[in-house]
């Protein structure tokens, strides 16, 4: 079997996917016996290049992670969306509730600075918020999704091991795994 590249990503959401990640912990070993970790927050690799499997956390939030999500999606063979901000945005959807300009308004321009320098001096220097916030699946095709607000770290594992073995995970194997 030819070694397999996989990438993760961090789009808009806290990292604690991440974290859940890393709490594979040694089976990271296994994993990294028959894959290479091409691109990932927690390795340092600058370019996206073809990819079997990509593991997507967080929500599309902004111009630069709808970008980045189609070029993912070029890239990747297999796209899993990691977690529930990935899957329903979740946390990160709560500001669908109100407008973009009030969020700017009291998440920055109204907020005093910890630079010393008083507000945000303009615009130019926020984030380009969309309007709304978008799970993965409405502006890419999904191919799976791993629940859970962080996904427990043996249900990432499972997953990840099966797809990475070409092998099709299966749900009645998940409902066994703890979650959370
Ligand atoms: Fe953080 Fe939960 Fe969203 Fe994952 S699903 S990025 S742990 S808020």
């Amino acid at each position: 079997m030819t070694r397999k590249k996989l990438a993760t990503f961090w789009l808009g959401g806290c990292s604690g996917c991440h974290m859940s990640l890393l709490d594979i912990d040694e089976r990271l070993l296994e994993l990294t016996r028959v894959a290479d970790i091409v691109k990932s927050p927690v390795v340092d690799g600058k370019h996206l290049p073809p990819c079997d499997i990509a593991l997507v956390e967080g929500s599309v939030t902004s111009d630069e992670h709808w970008q980045e999500l189609l070029h993912i999606r070029k890239q990747a063979s297999t796209l899993v969306s990691l977690g529930d901000c990935a899957i329903t945005t979740n946390i990160t959807g709560m500001r669908n509730y109100f407008k973009t300009s009030a969020v700017l308004d009291n998440a920055y321009r109204h907020m005093p600075s910890n630079d010393g320098l008083g507000s945000m001096p303009d615009d130019a220097a926020l984030l380009s918020l969309n309007d709304k916030v978008y799970p993965l699946h409405e502006i890419v095709q999904v191919d799976y999704m791993i629940p859970g607000c962080p996904p427990a770290a043996d249900i990432i594992f499972y997953v990840l091991n099966e797809l990475l073995n070409d092998r099709e995970p299966d749900l009645e194997e998940v409902k066994k795994l703890k979650y959370g």
